[in-house]
């Protein structure tokens, strides 16, 4: 990620005598977020960050989210999290983009509350619902539909305000940030659709040259922004991924084009993503059980945040698909590393869950040590293990949901509802109906179905599976770069772009 900022002490920032990162940075926006802090810390509510692996010192809000992974290698985490159980009635009465900058501000507190304002209206105005995130009414359980956003899956939600800070943070600091992101199809649009047109980020997102579905590639470059930039590479999403690395690896490289990644590891996507469990907790009412398809389990995460900061969950259900290894995790205690299988339900293909670290720091009790060493021993030898007596987790029930499973639950839903699952979707609902979870139950929607046509057009007829927006991208113009697959290749089209301008 980007490189480190040294940190104050606390007890002088408390004092009032603060030389953080914005030093010396002549203009006026970087003075108003010094004033802010500096009235917060006198508050002492100053929302600070610390890194799952004990090795950072605290950082404020706008370091965390530009820094993305702590430098000690661990994932950030705040301080301490607001107890909202006594303001629940309140909250209630909110809409979806005052709730969030409600709930937001609880931990951007360096960002004066006019500006965050700004951010999160017009984030959120980019979603096609007025709610931003409607809760629909199916017979046994709600559907919470997270994908108005511009690309129609749930990532929209945090990627959409992120993009937003970060212009905002690199502008007070006067700094710019580089992009560079490998995908395998179904979530570079996300990230693109993020960050186009912003200010003082380019983006450079690679994909393997035709082995995406027509319709991922079309999402991506159909962007026609200055900023954006579309490497078809010809080679496998390996060859992306490994050219990535190599490419982050080469310091001085990285620190000249201030290279950066969107991640999900990022605080602020997993902050923008506890707000709609607390929209939806509170319209549901009563404690509510949550079902949640899982990849990286950032989204799962932020659910249990909520609960830890008041709202009524009962329970968290972490859906999986064959790639299983958080749900046999949950299910023994074993945390071991498997293959990845592809499925038909693709953005929760994953080998390790990235911000799985960040329950392990609360399931040790903030014993960054035993964090470590946990990691340290699955590192080693591809397996380790929870076995101290006491469960898992309360919350947390995880169960596997097969093809055939999802696949079947779409068809039922369809036929006996009139609506229709994206894969995704259908995984969760599976996960809840089998394991008969009590009411009510809130199912997350984190794709809409026109994004998978070939996985709906096995049970039913993919017309079903259409979206305006989607039909419409066949004939927008394109703009992309086919390149082989050379470090080399990358890094000069890289700089090409960068020193062009
Ligand atoms: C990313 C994604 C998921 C998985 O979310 P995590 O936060 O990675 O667990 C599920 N469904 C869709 C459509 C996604 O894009």
């Amino acid at each position: 990620m980007r490189p480190s900022y040294s940190l104050p002490d606390h007890r002088a920032q408390a004092r009032g005598r603060w030389h953080g990162p914005w030093e010396a940075r002549g203009d006026d926006l970087s003075r108003a977020i010094i004033r802010m802090s500096t009235e917060a810390n006198e508050r002492d509510t100053y929302m600070r960050y610390i890194s799952t692996r004990g090795g950072t010192p605290p950082m404020g809000f706008a370091d965390a989210v530009l820094t993305g992974l702590a430098p000690d290698g661990g994932l950030l985490l705040p301080e301490r999290l607001p107890d909202l159980s006594g303001r629940l009635r309140a909250l209630a009465e909110l809409s979806y983009v005052d709730l969030a900058e409600t709930l937001i501000a609880e931990f951007a507190d360096d960002i004066p509350r006019a500006d965050l304002h700004r951010i999160v209206q017009e984030a959120y105005a980019s979603f096609d619902h007025p709610e931003v995130t409607p809760l629909v009414r199916l017979s046994r359980e709600h559907v919470l539909e997270l994908f108005h956003g511009p690309t129609l899956a749930f990532k929209d939600v945090a990627l959409q305000f992120l993009g937003r800070v970060f212009e905002y943070l690199l502008a007070a600091r006067g700094e710019q940030l580089n992009i560079l992101g490998a995908t395998s199809g179904d979530t570079g649009s996300a990230a693109i659709a993020g960050v186009r047109g912003r200010d003082r980020i380019r983006i450079f997102i690679m994909y393997p040259h035709e082995r995406t579905s027509r319709l991922q590639e079309l999402q991506m470059i159909s962007v026609l922004d200055a900023n954006v930039h579309n490497l078809a590479v010809r080679g496998s999403f390996d060859d992306c991924q490994a050219i990535m690395k190599e490419i982050f690896n080469d310091l001085p490289f990285k620190q000249r084009y201030q290279l950066g990644a969107v991640n999900s590891v990022n605080w602020a996507r997993v902050l923008a993503q506890v707000v709609y469990y607390f929209y939806a907790g509170l319209r549901v009412g009563g404690p509510t059980t949550f079902s949640v398809p899982t990849g990286n389990f950032g989204d799962l995460f932020a659910g249990y945040l909520a609960a830890r900061m008041g709202l009524p969950v009962a329970r968290l259900v972490l859906a999986t698909n064959e790639n299983d290894i958080l749900s046999v995790f949950f299910n023994t205690g074993a945390y071991r590393r498997g293959s990845v299988h592809q499925t038909i339900s693709p953005s929760m293909d994953i080998q390790v869950a990235s911000n799985f670290e960040r329950f392990l720091f609360y399931r040790f009790d903030g014993d960054a040590a035993r964090v470590r060493g946990f990691l340290d021993e699955f590192q080693r030898t591809g397996e380790a293990r929870i076995d101290d007596g006491r469960p898992i987790d309360d919350l947390i029930v995880a169960t596997t949901v097969g093809t055939d499973e999802t696949l079947q639950t779409i068809a039922r839903v369809q036929n006996e509802e009139g609506y229709l699952l994206d894969p995704h979707t259908a995984v969760g609902v599976a996960a809840a109906r089998r394991l008969g979870m009590p009411a009510p139950v809130v199912c997350l929607a984190t794709a809409h179905p026109a994004k998978f046509p070939e996985a709906i057009g096995r049970v039913l007829d993919p017309a079903l599976a259409r979206h305006p927006r989607l039909t419409a991208l066949e004939s927008l113009p394109t703009r992309r770069t086919v390149i082989d697959a050379s470090i080399d290749e990358v890094k000069r089209f890289l700089s090409a772009a960068v020193d062009a301008e």
